[in-house]
């Protein structure tokens, strides 16, 4: 049988709405400003209530900080967000009226998932993706499952050593002075350099700080987890100097340290931009809900 699934981009700007078949083909979509949960909820549960086809299932790859331990009261929920007014929202609970089995992650472990199934992770049972954009969060896979623990991962919030010559900036995480998104991420880099990161030309300083931070933070991945390959998207790494300035500074800070061919010969291929580019955690949503429809306990 052709399933035909809905699969939602949760962000912190849009909800991205889309109704996917197991193809891949879209057959609708939709962008809902996200406004007050109330509102978007109910806009996006309209969306796919009008959209004429059956759906099988629902996959939401949403920002968090989220609730995904199944036993819990809260199961499906936005925790603890800074973002205003969504606090504690009961996501999953918005589509029980629909009937379906509703898939639910991280927005990071939805574009993993889209990049497993689809993009630049396939084959691949370990491995990392990243979005460094207004923040950073991390995600992926670990031996053919995505990363979950007692939450999910935080991969934003790793602390890292200043360098030298940026020792006076403050960061800009509300929780932590020298964590990876208060040090690397867009707002980061606009609140250090007093200007945009799409602003700053190639040749400004801000890279090559930029690309050491990053570089420090895919180096505690390496040797944790010891990821086949490490996906780096978000609207910074649009900047094009950062791919080879990161893969350089990986090396280097590696030093030679662990011995896998793949870490010297095919750097361009172990680190690498999403194959999906901006569709990762839509697709994403829609895989973890094609992966629902075949019972997989975990989303029902
Ligand atoms: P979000 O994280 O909000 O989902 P994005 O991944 O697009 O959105 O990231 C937005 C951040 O990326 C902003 O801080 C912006 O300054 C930065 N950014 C966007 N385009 C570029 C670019 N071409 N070069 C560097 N930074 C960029
Ligand atoms: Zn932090």
């Amino acid at each position: 049988m052709k399933h035909v699934v809905g699969a939602i981009e949760a962000g912190g700007t849009k909800f991205n709405c889309a109704v996917v078949t197991e193809q891949r083909e879209v057959l609708a979509e939709a962008r809902i400003a996200t406004t007050t949960p109330e509102q978007t909820l109910r806009e996006a549960r309209a969306f796919f209530e009008s959209s004429f086809h059956a759906l099988s299932a629902l996959g939401i790859s949403c920002f968090g900080p989220i609730d995904l331990d199944i036993s819990s009261p809260t199961y499906g929920y936005i925790t603890e967000t800074p973002k205003s007014g969504w606090r504690n929202t009961d996501v999953i609970g918005a589509f029980k009226q629909m009937d379906i089995p509703v898939a639910f992650d991280t927005d990071v472990n939805g574009a993993a998932f889209g990049e497993h199934k689809f993009g630049a992770a396939q084959d691949l049972h370990t491995f990392a993706y990243y979005t460094i954009g207004t923040g950073i969060g991390g995600g992926g896979m670990f031996a053919g499952q995505l990363l979950h623990g007692l939450t999910h991962p935080e991969m934003g919030h790793v602390f890292l050593p200043q360098r030298d010559d940026d020792r006076s900036f403050e960061g800009i995480c509300p929780y932590h002075a020298g964590c990876l998104e208060g040090l690397a991420s867009g707002p980061a880099l606009q609140k250090r350099w007093g200007t945009t990161a799409e602003n700053l030309p190639e040749d400004h300083p801000a890279w090559d700080l930029e690309a050491h931070y990053i570089a420090l933070a895919l180096v505690n991945t390496i040797c944790t987890i010891s990821p086949q390959r490490i996906i780096l998207g978000g609207g910074v790494m649009s900047q094009g100097v950062l791919f080879p300035l990161v893969r350089q500074k990986v090396l280097s800070l590696l030093n030679g340290y662990i011995h896998h061919p793949t870490l010297v010969q095919e750097m361009n291929s172990f680190i690498v931009p999403p194959a999906l580019e901006n569709r990762s955690a839509i697709f994403g949503a829609a895989a973890m809900a094609l992966t629902s429809t075949d019972c997989d306990k975990r989303f029902l």
